[in-house]
């Protein structure tokens, strides 16, 4: 039992909670209280969560740290963009569509300029990319007009069925602990996911199993939320990424991710701000709760009004993220970039 002090100015000195694992990215396990009597934003999970900031790194972990086979039962059924979510009415449809025109089309667009910009690419063909967590797979498309070759998993087989039968996209349904038996071994140049690891209860095996899939030389891309950013500080508690407890197992620091990739032996490790739209997109949906998709497209009433609000909320912010992103560099979503290395190295 650890008595923490002046740990963070929501909580005075508590113990840790029994059952905290070591930390996910440094594997410490010393922890201080950082955000208390948390609640779920979408109101689907029940119950009061907290977040402990491990002493080694400054990732925060959450408490009490669910079991993954209670993981499944925290997702609501509506719970990543698509387009069909407008469904039967035409009001939703219209604003489907508009959404993914404006907000969710450039930034998949942007996720891939910025991957190329990082790997050094320049516009070869025939690059074979895996995308873990593929979603829709409306991302993998953007990469695919890039030159890439792609290949999406996903856990959920009605999206992996619409992501083949709609986008001619190759797809399997697997968790990441099932890549180096579904893949060869150097499969890939390339090794994406997005949003990925906060959800998952063993980061460092998955980046141990992911760069098992990626060729010597090959880069593994993952776009995080990360707790060393301005918006948790503005934000606390309130903040979209600290609310989507007990969803996110873990908020990382950069340091953390640092340490994770680097003891999996990835090298090269650098850091980009996510697009700025999607950086926007967390102030909107931070001061407007009730505007999540799973409210709005959940058919709720006054939820469609509120997220055309937070629309407009998000593209106002937008010149404050380029500030937070480049000005103050304290990006909210950054894309941690690790390059397995080159034969002859480790
Ligand atoms: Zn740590």
């Amino acid at each position: 039992v650890t008595t923490d002090t002046a740990a963070s100015p929501a909580a005075g000195p508590r113990d840790r909670p029994g059952g905290l694992p070591p930390c996910l990215y440094c594997a410490g396990t010393d922890y201080d209280l950082l955000f208390d009597g948390v609640e779920d934003r979408l109101r689907h999970a029940p119950g009061r969560w907290s977040y402990w900031r491990c002493r080694g790194c400054g990732s925060a972990i959450l408490a009490p740290h669910p079991k993954a086979e209670d993981l499944a039962a925290f997702y609501p059924p509506v719970y990543s963009f698509r387009l069909s979510l407008g469904g039967e009415s035409r009001l939703r449809r219209l604003l489907a569509r508009l959404e993914y025109g404006i907000f969710f089309g450039p930034q998949y667009a942007a996720q891939a300029r910025a991957v190329l910009r990082a790997t050094g690419w320049r516009g070869e063909r025939g690059l074979r990319l895996l995308d873990v967590g593929c979603g829709q797979g409306l991302r993998l498309r953007a990469f695919r007009r890039r030159g890439f070759e792609v290949v999406g998993t996903d856990l959920q087989p009605e999206v992996v069925d619409h992501v083949k039968s709609q986008l001619g996209v190759e797809a399997v349904c697997a968790e990441v602990g099932d890549l180096p038996r579904l893949f060869p071994p150097a499969s890939f140049d390339l090794v994406t996911a997005f949003f990925l690891l906060e959800h998952i209860p063993d980061v460092a095996g998955a980046l141990r199993d992911i760069r098992a899939v990626l060729k010597p030389g090959g880069w593994f891309a993952a776009a995080v939320p990360v707790i060393d950013g301005l918006q948790a500080r503005v934000f606390g508690k309130r903040w979209i990424n600290v609310s989507e407890a007990p969803r996110h197992l873990s908020i990382p620091s950069r340091e953390g991710l640092r340490r994770v990739f680097e003891r999996q032996r990835f090298d090269s490790v650098s850091f980009r701000p996510d697009s700025a739209l999607n950086c926007a997109g967390m102030i909107g949906a931070s001061l407007l709760p009730g505007a999540a998709l799973t409210h709005a497209y959940g058919g709720r009433a006054g939820a469609m009004a509120l997220r055309f609000l937070a629309g407009a909320a998000v593209l106002l912010s937008v010149p404050w993220i380029l500030v937070e992103n480049y000005v103050l560099r304290r990006p909210g979503l950054v894309v941690v970039f690790g390059r397995r290395p080159p034969e002859g190295g480790r």
